[in-house]
């Protein structure tokens, strides 16, 4: 009964829940070691669950998303108007879709970029223009030569999730600079945090960039870093006229109260993200050093989650598994030889390197 363009579309493969490998393993629920969806492995930041406690008295009222607004207009240092929350940035994108696509009008973005960009675009009946990537990561160059002029936005993830590669902060701006300003360009910064300071740049100056650039949209999330993937919420930065309009589409409270006490309190829990980046940054080097006394390439890592290369990788990821770990196979992206493995625990980080080992 859908539409052709609905038919078309590609279910997007969450990774595979920790009960149903259970059950279907016959392994007890806590033996598994789910590393699959670039999760905290700390948990929930500790500010936000005192949050969360707090604000159950309260859930008998409609959300109220002013206060968190405002810390993250704070944050960035930019005006309350130019903040939109969404459940999850991957609302967000939906919005952009929404807002900016439609029948007759296209969307690029770079092969093995983000999932969710094809079928944002695909959803409202818009076209996807793939470019080819350069060493698994975006290439700049050719994304603006694919620019046409029924072409409305552009997607880029960076880091981009699921390869971990990673665009220097000007390398990005003379792409900003290049592209023409009625394309809505979405820098979707999930992995923004877990990049060491130095590699960032200038694109630290958030508010210039947005100012320089009317066009330009970033979304976050408080999925990665600060622990709160199941509560569901992100928000995107931009021109106010641009925030005006995704607001329009906007269900009033897309975000619950629980997950905005949460994001409020974990916005201020500094304890808690430099733990969360400093265990990141040692887990990448535990997975790294691994991988490479297995004899395994990786591709250079920059979120919370190592895309290595594996022959095989469908077979490999059987074997895992049947040993209780779960990893994410590539299959969606068209990559059968990677797969790409989240940051856990020091333990989780071993006890994956030993079943991968297994495995081969
Ligand atoms: N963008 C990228 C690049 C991601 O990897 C993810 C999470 N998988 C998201 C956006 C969406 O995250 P969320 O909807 O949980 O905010």
């Amino acid at each position: 009964l859908a539409p052709a363009h609905i038919r078309a579309i590609a279910p997007y493969p969450p990774g595979k829940p920790i009960t149903a490998l259970a059950r279907e393993m016959g392994i007890p629920v806590e033996r598994i070691v789910k590393l699959a969806s670039n999760e905290n492995p700390l948990g929930m930041s500790r500010l936000a669950r005192a949050a969360v406690e707090r604000e159950v008295a309260g859930l008998a009222r409609y959300p109220d998303q002013f206060e968190l607004i405002q810390g993250i207009a704070e944050r960035h240092g930019i005006d309350a108007e130019r903040v939109i929350l969404g459940n999850g940035s991957n609302d967000l994108l939906d919005y952009v879709a929404r807002v900016f696509l439609g029948p007759g009008l296209s969307s690029v973005f770079s092969q093995y970029a983000f999932a969710v960009y094809p079928l944002a675009t695909q959803g409202v009946g818009a076209e996807s223009l793939v470019v080819p990537a350069r060493d698994y990561g975006h290439d700049l160059d050719a994304m603006r030569a694919a620019i046409r002029p029924d072409t409305r936005v552009v997607w880029i993830a960076n880091p981009n999730n699921p390869t971990g590669t990673f665009l220097p902060a000007g390398a990005v701006h003379a792409f900003l600079q290049a592209v023409p300003r009625d394309v809505i360009v979405v820098l979707d910064e999930a992995y923004d945090e877990y990049l060491p300071p130095a590699l960032r740049g200038d694109a630290n100056d958030t508010r210039g960039w947005l100012d320089a650039f009317p066009n330009l949209i970033i979304t976050r999330t408080f999925s990665k870093v600060y622990g709160l993937a199941g509560l569901r919420v992100g928000y995107a930065l931009g021109a106010a006229e641009v925030i005006d309009l995704l607001n329009r589409l906007r269900q009033p409270f897309n975000v619950n109260n629980l997950a905005l006490a949460a994001a409020r309190a974990a916005l201020d829990d500094h304890l808690f993200l430099a733990e969360s980046f400093e265990l990141n940054l040692r887990g990448i080097e535990q997975i790294v050093a691994g991988l490479k006394r297995i004899g395994l390439g990786h591709i250079p890592a920059h979120g919370n989650f190592v895309t290595f290369h594996v022959k095989d990788a469908a077979s490999v990821n059987q074997r895992l598994l049947k040993q209780g770990m779960i990893v994410r196979p590539l299959g969606n992206y068209a990559m059968p030889e990677h797969l790409r493995v989240t940051v856990g625990l020091e333990s989780e980080n071993a006890r994956f390197l030993t079943a991968l080992e297994k495995s081969l």
